[in-house]
């Protein structure tokens, strides 16, 4: 069982869903025409890092790339959720980082393959801990710096699919359960990262999470 850190304590993780493109300016700068609807993947289990645990880069890549994204975790599932009802369904937020091997993505990408591979490996969803919100702001923001340099700035306003829109299709397509855990999409700024590299994240210009590439 894995488990996430909600307002202190520990709750088992159902599913971990993840958008992607879900910021204009990320997909151009990948070159990804904009999505008509959320692009979904998901990860593994077992590519949960918590906090202070560091990031060991896979051999078999040469281009892991850090993707600052807002994470919600749901706390009431259901099937079919309507927008209006949808951030209801949301226990906590918190702050993490989708790790992608981009040069196995682009492979991928070109076989038509699944994105498994390149989004699933041990580390390769770093979450913070996560705080429930009473009541439930209109935005977030959200950074990352490397070592000190600012590299990734978000802001919920910015997303194609909105939280609202995002748990109205996942429960739509999927079903949606207690402990999902939802990666949102990153904004522009991704980049390769390196051994010794120290990664800090803010929440809404607080400390949100830091990690150590080992
Ligand atoms: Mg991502």
């Amino acid at each position: 069982m894995r488990t996430v850190v909600l307002n202190g304590r520990d709750v088992p993780v159902s599913t971990i869903f993840c958008i992607g493109r879900n910021y204009a300016a990320h997909a151009k700068e990948l070159g990804n025409a904009v999505e008509e609807e959320p692009l979904v993947f998901l990860k593994p289990l077992s590519a949960l890092l918590p906090e202070g645990e560091p990031i060991r880069l896979p051999d078999w890549s040469a281009d892991i790339h850090h993707e600052a994204e807002l994470v919600v975790l749901i706390g009431r599932g259901g099937r079919d959720i309507p927008e209006s009802e949808a951030l209801g369904h949301i226990a906590g937020v918190g702050i993490g980082l989708d790790l992608t091997a981009r040069d196995i993505q682009s492979e991928l990408k070109k076989k038509g393959h699944p994105w498994t591979k390149a989004k699933g490996f041990p580390g390769a969803a770093c979450v913070s801990g996560f705080a429930s919100c009473e009541p439930f702001p209109d935005a977030f923001s959200f950074s990352l710096s490397v070592n000190g340099q600012l590299r990734q700035s978000g802001d919920t306003r910015l997303m194609l699919f909105p939280l609202e829109v995002i748990i109205a299709h996942l429960s739509r397509l999927y079903g949606l359960q207690e402990g999902d855990v939802i990666y949102t999409g990153t904004p522009e700024g991704v980049g390769p990262l390196r051994s010794g590299d120290t990664l800090t994240l803010t929440l809404d210009g607080h400390p949100g999470a830091e990690w150590k590439v080992a």
